[in-house]
C-alpha cells in the first residue's frame, strides 16, 4: 500500500513529507479571504493489509502517541428516541475523547506523523478546541506545542493549552487573524504545522469517525438481533451505514473528515453508498450553507454565534468541503443560537450527554429537518466537545448570564 497527497482540483500528486502542505498549482489561484486553495487529500493505491476493523492511515501505528483518541461510545438515547420517533437514533459521543473534542482525532494522526519524521515541535492556530487538543496529544507524545489563540476563546479552553504545558500566544484579533499568524510562525521557523485544512492530515484524522460509526451501528444491530432472538440477524458480518449524519460545520475539515470515511468504506467494499451527510451551521456562522445554496463562496461576512468553534468568517476547508456535498448530494441546515441553546439543554436534560453549544448546532439541526427524514431510517448526530469547555455559553441556555 502506497500512500501519497493528491489534489482533488487538479488531480496532481505529491509525496506525504515534512513542508508540503498545498497543491503548488492550484493555491497560486488563492484569493484573499476566501477558502483555502489546492487542500490536499491522503490517498492511496495497492490493497490495504488491515483487518476488517482496521483504519488506512497514512502513519505508521506505532508512532501514534500514547493516549486514548476515538473509539468513543454511541449512545442509544431512549428518551430521546421516544419523543422525536426515531427509533434508530444514535448519538456518536466526542465530548469523551482525552481533550474533550473530536479535535483529538485530527491532532493524533498530525502528532504520530511528527513522531514518524522526527520532528519535535507543532504550532497551530485555533478558535480554541484544536489549541486544547493539540497540546494535550502532544504533552503524551513528548512534543513542542505553540498555540495562537484569540483572546476571547472561552478560558477553558485556554486553561487547558496552559495545563498541557503548551505555549500560548495570545491573539488580539479573531481566529482568521490568529490563522494568519501562525502561518507566519510555521513558515519563519519551518515548525510543522496542523492548521486545520492547511495541513491534509486533519482532513484524514477526522474520517477515523466514519470507520466507527458503520461498525457501532452493527455492533447495535447485533446486540438487537440477540434480545430480538433473530438468528438470522444476528448471523450477518456485514457493516451498517446510516441513512443521515448530522455534522457541526465551521471551517468543514470535520464534514470532510466524514465524507472521507464513507468513501473510503465504499472503496473498501464495507458500505454499498456515502450516506446524506447535513452540514450543521449556526445563522451568525453560514458560510458553507450560503455556498451550498448559491454555488460559490461570496465575501466573508463577520461571525457571530455563541457556538465558538463553529465561528469563522472565512471558512479554511470552504471549497474542499462544498465539493464533497454537491458530490454526495450533501445537505446544508442553519440554526439560530436559541436553538442551539435548546439543543444543549434538551440533550443535557433528556439523554444526560452535555455537550458544547458548537455540537449542539448538530442536535438543533436535526429537530429542524426532522419532519422531511423518515421514522424507520438510521441517524446519527455527532456531538463533538464538550458541555464543560464553554460554561459561560451553557449558562446563557439557563438564563443565567
Ligand atoms: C472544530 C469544531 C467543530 C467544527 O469543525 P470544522 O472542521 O471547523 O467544521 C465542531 N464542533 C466542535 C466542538 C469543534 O471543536
Amino acid at each position: 500500500m502506497r500512500w501519497f497527497y493528491r489534489c482533488p482540483e487538479c488531480g496532481a500528486e505529491y509525496d506525504i513529507e515534512p513542508g508540503r502542505y498545498l497543491c503548488d498549482a492550484c493555491s497560486a489561484k488563492q484569493q484573499p479571504d476566501q477558502p483555502l486553495e489546492g487542500v490536499l487529500e491522503c490517498a492511496w493505491e495497492g490493497s490495504f493489509p488491515g483487518g476488517p476493523d482496521d483504519v488506512p492511515l497514512p502513519v505508521a501505528k506505532e508512532f501514534l502517541p500514547p493516549l486514548p483518541v476515538g473509539n468513543t461510545p454511541m449512545w442509544e438515547p431512549r428518551r430521546l428516541r421516544e419523543e422525536t420517533g426515531f427509533p434508530r437514533l444514535f448519538l456518536k459521543d466526542d465530548t469523551c475523547e482525552p481533550t474533550g473534542s473530536f479535535k483529538d482525532r485530527a491532532s493524533y494522526l498530525v502528532a504520530g506523523f511528527a513522531m514518524e519524521h522526527g520532528i519535535t515541535e507543532i504550532a497551530l492556530a485555533s478558535t480554541g478546541n484544536a489549541a486544547s487538543s493539540m497540546s494535550g496529544v502532544g504533552a503524551a507524545a513528548g512534543l513542542k506545542i505553540t498555540v495562537f489563540l484569540p483572546k476571547k476563546a472561552p478560558v477553558a479552553k485556554r486553561v487547558q493549552v496552559l495545563q498541557y504545558g503548551a505555549e500560548l500566544r495570545e491573539v488580539d484579533g479573531t481566529y482568521d487573524v490568529a490563522f494568519d499568524q501562525s502561518l507566519a510562525y510555521s513558515k519563519a521557523t519551518g515548525v510543522l504545522s496542523r492548521n486545520t485544512a492547511y495541513n491534509p492530515l486533519t482532513i484524514e484524522g477526522k474520517k477515523t469517525v466514519s470507520f466507527e460509526m458503520v461498525r457501532d451501528l452493527a455492533r447495535a444491530r447485533e446486540h438487537e438481533a440477540r434480545r430480538a432472538g433473530h438468528l438470522a440477524e444476528l448471523a450477518r458480518k456485514d457493516y451498517v451505514a446510516p441513512d443521515h449524519v448530522f455534522v457541526p460545520v465551521g471551517d468543514g475539515v470535520i464534514i470532510a473528515g466524514v465524507y472521507k470515511g464513507f468513501e473510503d468504506l465504499v472503496r473498501l467494499g464495507r458500505i454499498q453508498k456515502v450516506p446524506t451527510v447535513w452540514a450543521c451551521q449556526a445563522e451568525g456562522s453560514s458560510a458553507i450553507a450560503r455556498a451550498l445554496a448559491s454555488g460559490s463562496f461570496g465575501a466573508p461576512v463577520s461571525s457571530d454565534t455563541i457556538a465558538d468553534s463553529i465561528a469563522v468568517d472565512v471558512p479554511r476547508n470552504g471549497n474542499h468541503a462544498l465539493s464533497k456535498l454537491k458530490a454526495h448530494q450533501g445537505k446544508a441546515v442553519v440554526v439560530t443560537d436559541a436553538q442551539i441553546l435548546d439543543a444543549q439543554r434538551e440533550l443535557a436534560s433528556k439523554a444526560g450527554l452535555f455537550s458544547e453549544p458548537s455540537s449542539c448546532a448538530a442536535w438543533a439541526g436535526l429537530q429542524k429537518v426532522k419532519s422531511s427524514l423518515r421514522p424507520d431510517e438510521t441517524i446519527v448526530v455527532m456531538l463533538t466537545g464538550s458541555g464543560l469547555k464553554d460554561v459561560a455559553g451553557a449558562m446563557k441556555g439557563l438564563g443565567l448570564q
